[in-house]
């Protein structure tokens, strides 16, 4: 089978390239290893839409995230696909926190997030009565979004225009011929191979997609594209509807490498908290929640949700994060590129894809397609 562009990966980022690509690349092929779309990084996680606020300025992620998030907005209202923009506070619970507040409010700034502001611990008070401050930012242009839906209109939207999915599919292996052509190599789940080639590849593996770039001749050491797992574990809160109105954040602590344990409220009210971050140095596809971690949940939530008891947490579900980095090494960026000078004209890496990637996934999207667009032209 002769195809013009391979997709490795049906997450949200897979996805949206899909349908971006599909609308006017033609005919094209996704490759899935699950029975369905989005049942990996994609469907665990907080479906925040987030503002843009803490990113390196000028980083990809703080680009594609503000973009990603004007697009998605967009889109939901186009296509009416659920979502709030309920907003968010970063709520400091001492003096020490809230001088980062300013700094936080500049970071933002920085980016071209200007809508945020600063809250006194009464308006904090007026606003969410169950939340304790001593001051908060309200970033109003946060919001939750209904990520299987979000998927959904993407697929549909991708096989309308004639991109083919192949489910129950792994990507086996992956090798650029001396025609130009990837040559790939599958395996479907009653064990048979199968191989075709493919002008373009996209590789939006998540979890796997620094293996996926090994496979294709990359030392990933060399190139810094090795990911890191990082369990993130969430509880449910019996907490009635309305408890809380937005969603709420405490200050991140500088070295942190999430965003502390918040508090997120889900289309139907329902709160949670979540997400915390455990480095799993085996590379395990560990899912589990360990009941045990409700008393430092709690104690992290307390801080600013005082009303709130022990009893009422019961452990929810969890996700894994790809990042490019281990414990200790500094903040890294989404790697996206196209590898010709590597060359492998016509492979386009998107590896680290972590937070903010459900938000950004639609900017990301047409950052591919003009990197794909790029090489095209160039002839590469
Ligand atoms: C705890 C947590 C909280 C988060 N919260 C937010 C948030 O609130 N807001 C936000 O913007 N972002 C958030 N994120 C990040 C966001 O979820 C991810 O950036 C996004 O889902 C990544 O999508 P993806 O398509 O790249 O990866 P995935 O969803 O992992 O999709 C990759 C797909 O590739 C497939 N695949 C892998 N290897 C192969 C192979 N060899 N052959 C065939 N198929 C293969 C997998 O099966 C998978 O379906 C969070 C992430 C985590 C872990």
């Amino acid at each position: 089978m002769q195809i013009k562009t391979t997709i490795i990966g049906a997450g949200v980022v897979g996805l949206a390239v899909a349908a971006r690509l599909a609308e006017k690349h033609g005919p094209l092929l996704v490759i899935e290893r699950n029975p369905s779309i989005g049942q990996e990084t994609s469907s665990r996680n907080s479906e925040v839409v987030h503002a843009g606020i803490y990113y390196p300025r000028g980083s990809l992620k703080a680009r594609l995230c503000i973009q990603g998030r004007k697009m998605l907005y967009a889109l939901c209202r186009k296509a009416r696909i659920a979502h709030c923009q309920c907003g968010k506070i970063i709520v400091a619970t001492d003096r020490d926190e809230e001088q980062r507040l300013e700094d936080i409010k500049q970071r933002a700034e920085a980016n071209g997030v200007h809508d945020l502001r600063l809250l006194t611990a009464s308006q904090v008070n007026q606003m969410e009565p169950n939340v304790k401050a001593v001051a908060a930012l309200l970033s109003p242009s946060t919001g939750i979004i209904d990520s299987h839906r979000l998927m959904r209109h993407l697929a549909a939207r991708a096989q309308k225009n004639k991109a083919h999915f192949f489910f129950e599919t792994n990507v086996e292996s992956l090798e650029r011929r001396s025609d130009g052509r990837y040559q790939i190599v599958v395996k479907y789940r009653d064990g048979q191979t199968d191989t075709f080639s493919s002008r373009q590849v996209v590789n939006c593996a998540g979890l796997e997609a620094d293996r996926i770039a090994a496979k294709a001749g990359i030392d990933i050491d060399a190139c810094k594209y090795r990911q890191y797992y990082w369990k993130g574990e969430y509880f449910s809160c019996d907490l009635p509807a309305g408890y809380i109105k937005r969603l709420v954040y405490p200050v991140p602590l500088p070295a942190n490498v999430g965003l502390g344990i918040h508090a997120t409220i889900d289309l139907g009210g329902r709160i949670k908290l979540g997400p915390n971050t455990i480095y799993l140095p085996e590379k395990q596809y560990d899912y589990t929640v360990d009941a045990q971690n409700s008393k430092l949940f709690h104690q992290a939530a307390q801080r600013y949700l005082p009303g709130l008891r022990k009893e009422q947490l019961q452990p929810e579900m969890a996700g894994i994060r790809p990042k490019l980095q281990k414990p200790g090494d500094g903040v890294r960026d989404f790697i996206l590129e196209e590898e010709s000078a590597k060359g492998l004209a016509g492979l386009i890496n998107c590896i680290g894809i972590e937070s903010p990637g459900l938000t950004s996934c639609l900017a990301i999207a047409e950052y591919v397609a003009s990197l794909l667009e790029k090489n095209t032209a160039t002839g590469k």
